[in-house]
């Protein structure tokens, strides 16, 4: 606006000055022609012309300027708008996630405090119930424990793949099987595994545990006595793992949202809060993009939940 102004302030004056200096050549041009009377009006009369000249001269700088000023507020507002969404959608989401993490928090917490509150309560407690208290508030550590180690490890995930390396895959998926053996074995659950070679660039570890979230979450979400499939193969450009179950599915109104931070379906949701608080696929999410993959998930409820991570084969 400051440019416009200075430049149309700054035309104002040369096109004046020009206008100027060409009335007074002309007047210079007729005075040996014509008498000082006529000289006079003529002088007069030109100089009303340029008085008209200037005045519309203005009128048109300050009109452009009004432009200027209304289409430089419209676009600098739709710019300002533009570069301050994406902040306040980040904003926006921690606001959410503050709001989520003490709701989970919550839950644990009020629990001790209004078993420890009935207990103290009671002056005739015997060591049995205050033994029961002691491994109920216990239950609920391990819970909170539980929420702050997956908040921490959901802050560590950065969107980096960590260290980089040449993964393969069914080593990888192998780890994962063996650290939920005891999950399974408990569950009668039976992991059957079906390795083709398949390879990736990436952080090992990571891989690994975003094997065993999916591996968790078929033994968690199956009944006891089913199957759960741990395959990996290369599918053109991709190294493929794939995790399958036969248990309870997941719905078609909860499937867009399961790798959303602290989501549970409705059927999980009402169990015991041990089994998790939602936050194991946004980690497993966030693990393969870091690595330029993805998750795909297909599921039917009652039949069972096929997840397949992509990852770039290397
Ligand atoms: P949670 O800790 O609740 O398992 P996740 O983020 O791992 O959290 O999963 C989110 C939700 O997706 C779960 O609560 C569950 O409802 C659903 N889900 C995930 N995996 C499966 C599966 N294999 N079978 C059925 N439901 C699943």
């Amino acid at each position: 606006m400051l440019i416009s102004i200075v430049f149309s302030v700054g035309l104002y004056r040369v096109s004046s000055d020009d206008l100027d200096r060409n009335i007074n050549n002309q007047v210079s041009y007729y005075r040996g022609f014509l008498s000082p009377f006529d000289l006079n009006n003529y002088s007069q009369i030109r100089q009303h012309q340029l008085n008209q000249d200037r005045s519309h001269l203005k009128a048109n700088l300050i009109a452009l300027n009004v432009v200027v000023f209304a289409l430089g507020g419209v676009v600098s507002y739709a710019l300002a708008r533009r570069t301050l969404e994406p902040i306040e959608e980040s904003l926006e989401a921690q606001k959410r996630f503050a709001a989520d993490a003490s709701h989970e928090l919550r839950t644990p917490l009020t629990a001790m405090q209004s078993e420890t509150e009935v207990a103290l309560r009671d002056p005739k407690i015997s060591k049995t119930e205050a033994v029961a208290l002691l491994k109920s508030n216990l239950e609920e550590v391990a819970k909170l424990r539980d929420l702050s180690d997956g908040l921490l490890r959901l802050a560590n995930q950065n969107g980096k793949s960590g260290s980089v390396h040449d993964v393969d895959l069914p080593v990888a998926a192998k780890a994962a099987v063996e650290r939920l053996s005891k999950a399974a074995e408990s569950k009668n659950i039976k992991i059957t595994e079906k390795y083709a070679a398949a390879r990736t660039r990436g952080d090992k570890q990571n891989l690994v545990d975003l094997t065993a979230i999916l591996l968790d979450n078929a033994i968690k979400y199956s009944p006891s006595g089913s199957e759960v499939i741990v395959s990996t193969n290369q599918r053109g450009k991709h190294g493929v793992l794939r995790v399958e179950d036969h248990g309870q599915g997941i719905a078609a109104v909860d499937l867009p949202r399961i790798f959303e931070r602290f989501y549970r379906a409705d059927t999980s949701r009402n169990k015991d809060q041990a089994d998790g608080y939602g936050l194991g696929l946004a980690l497993a999410r966030k693990i393969a993009e870091a690595h330029n993959g993805h998750i795909e998930v297909k599921s039917t409820v009652g039949k069972g939940s096929t997840f397949t991570v992509y990852l770039p084969a290397s």
